[in-house]
């Protein structure tokens, strides 16, 4: 009896499998991507608009995004402004597939670590989008997505489910190697200097300030009074260690490094992966990398 219930069990797993085409979800950027695979693992497809390594900040769709758009089940974005184009975008894909800001319900943290100074009046009392950057966000998100899938597809929410809980647990794991590893190195409650503000979620995480010409986007220009501005309030407060991130020029950050005599660490990753075979090409690769290459800054390596 119990053999014939497995066996009908098991019978209609395959059916199902078999009937079921993968839920197809495009999102915008690599990391939602990432988030997205976790939880759909073999139930969905995923396509991200903006591509590994890629800027998402000044992304410029193509006419086959449209395309893509418009033959999705799901689209994930992150919101907060992160994502320009989208919304035009979607418009104009005619696509009817719901929309998942993953972000929401975060707690929005403002860019840099205090409010004093004038160098903070480029238009950057916004909040940080890139939420994502932190571990707890992070699980948010995961959390969001999984809302989703289930909503599209209540067939195998308990398969979501169960992997959004290892998401859960991993992370947490993830978030109490790093708190230790700075610890150890004495890395907490310092200035480091980017080159936007990308970690402020980061930063309200592990104790550490970043301050960064450039505001909340690659997209901006600093002036040089704002330069100015930004070099005083770093001396003030005894700027450590200055990073590039990858996929944006180096250009400012290595000038402001040498201005104050300070060390420029190793690329940090803001949003994008490295290549499928690099240092950072998943979510908890590119936070260990990034706490990694903080801590060899700090120490002098
Ligand atoms: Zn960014």
């Amino acid at each position: 009896m119990k053999q014939i219930a497995l066996l009908a069990a098991s019978l209609s797993v395959c059916a199902g499998a078999a009937v079921a085409d993968p839920l197809h979800v495009v999102v915008t950027f690599p990391v939602l991507g990432d988030f997205v695979q976790r939880v759909g693992g073999d139930g969905v497809t995923v396509t991200s608009l903006v591509g590994a390594g890629a800027d998402a900040h000044v992304y410029e769709p193509t006419p086959a995004d449209a395309g893509v758009l418009a033959r999705a089940d799901l689209i994930v974005v992150n919101g907060l402004g992160f994502e320009g184009f989208i919304d035009r975008l979607i418009a104009a894909s005619g696509s009817a597939a719901p929309v998942v800001v993953a972000s929401e319900g975060v707690t929005l943290q403002e860019a840099g670590g205090h409010d004093d100074h004038d160098h903070h009046d480029h238009g950057d009392d916004a909040p940080d989008p890139h939420a994502f950057q932190s571990i707890d966000n992070a699980l948010i998100y995961i959390d969001n997505i999984t809302q989703a899938l289930c909503g599209l597809d209540a067939e195998n929410c308990d398969t979501y489910q169960a992997r959004q809980g290892e998401a859960h647990a991993e992370f947490a794991a993830l978030n109490v190697e790093l708190h230790a590893a700075l610890t150890k190195a004495g890395a907490q409650d310092h200035v480091l200097l980017v080159p936007h503000n990308a970690f402020a979620y980061f930063g309200a995480a592990y104790g550490l300030t970043f301050e960064a010409p450039q505001g909340l986007s690659t997209e901006s220009e600093p002036s040089a009074a704002d330069l100015a501005a930004l070099l005083r309030a770093l001396r003030d407060e005894g700027a450590a260690a200055a990073f590039p991130v990858s996929g944006a020029s180096d250009r400012l950050v290595a000038r402001l490094a040498a201005e104050l005599s300070i060390p420029l660490g190793a690329p940090l990753y803001a949003e994008n992966f490295s290549a499928a075979d690099g240092h950072a090409a998943d979510f908890i690769a590119m936070q260990r990398h990034n706490v990694g290459a903080i801590i060899a800054a700090l120490q002098g390596e």
